[in-house]
């Protein structure tokens, strides 16, 4: 047996400035080295299920949480919990690229300099992070540019390689292509495949046909709850709910 990278056992959450539940009894595991996507419409709770994983739900207010996530066997809830550690193991990408003021280069050194990780081994990690998120034949000769004048699509592939300088072990990216033109968006996918050969990669895409091209497994998310997780071969081909099919062939949403 392999262990879950993830577990959610029984999650529910519920926001308290409006009494929402945006969770109802969640459970579901994801396993090393494949691409998880968690599709569903707007609203369905992905984001908010996405941010209890590296507790960057605990910057928002305080909901109601009932349930357990482990992440490597161990409650991330569990009092004594380094955070900061968490979320350099749980790395997030999020759907506006957002580079750092500075060149190329501070962008993919800040986070390791603040970990404490010595100057020497600095060049090692930018190449590496840079490789692994297919844009370092693109910008190697530019390293002290401005971030701000990469494309849109090398903006979030620079985004996805800042998350890697940390090497975490999951990476979760949150509608990682919305705001991209398809060629950038083909670069992002293509990236993500090339990564899951080391990481657990967790995925909201931007549309079922995306969700359809990435996953290895995928779940389908209606009003917080999870209506049906399956190979993605399965899924997108033969839905046993009624919902998931009506709405991988377009029928809402
Ligand atoms: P998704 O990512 O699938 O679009 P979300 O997790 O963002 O779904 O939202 C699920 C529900 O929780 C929605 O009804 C949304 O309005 C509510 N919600 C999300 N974030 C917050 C928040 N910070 N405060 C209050 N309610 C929220
Ligand atoms: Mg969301």
């Amino acid at each position: 047996m392999i262990q879950p990278k993830i577990s959610v056992q029984n999650v529910y959450y519920t926001y308290s400035s409006d009494g929402l539940e945006a969770l109802k009894n969640v459970s579901l595991d994801i396993y090393p080295n494949e691409i998880f996507v968690l599709f569903g419409p707007a609203r369905s709770g992905k984001s908010t299920l996405l941010r209890l994983f590296n507790r960057l739900s605990d910057l928002l207010e305080k909901g109601d949480y009932q349930g357990t996530i482990l992440f490597n066997g161990r409650d991330v809830f569990e009092p004594g919990t380094d955070i900061a550690a968490l979320r350099r193991r749980i790395g997030m990408v999020f759907a506006v690229p957002t580079p750092l003021p500075g060149s190329i280069r501070d962008n993919l050194t800040y986070g390791p300099r603040m970990a404490g990780i010595s100057r020497s081994e600095l060049p090692d990690r930018v190449e590496r992070s840079l490789r692994l998120a297919a844009l370092w034949d693109e910008v190697k000769d530019r390293l002290d540019e401005s971030a701000f004048a990469l494309s849109g699509g090398q903006k979030q592939r620079l985004c996805i390689a800042r998350s890697l300088t940390l090497e975490p072990e999951v990476l979760i990216l949150d509608n990682p292509t919305s705001g991209l033109d398809p060629l950038s968006t083909s670069m992002v996918e293509e990236t993500l495949h090339e990564l899951k050969q080391r990481y657990t990669i967790i995925v909201v895409p931007h549309s079922v046909q995306q969700a359809a091209r990435v996953a290895t497994r995928a779940a389908f998310m209606l009003n917080g709850e999870l209506i049906e997780l399956n190979d993605a071969g399965q899924l997108f081909v033969h839905p046993q709910d009624k919902r998931t099919e009506d709405y991988v062939t377009g029928r809402f949403g």
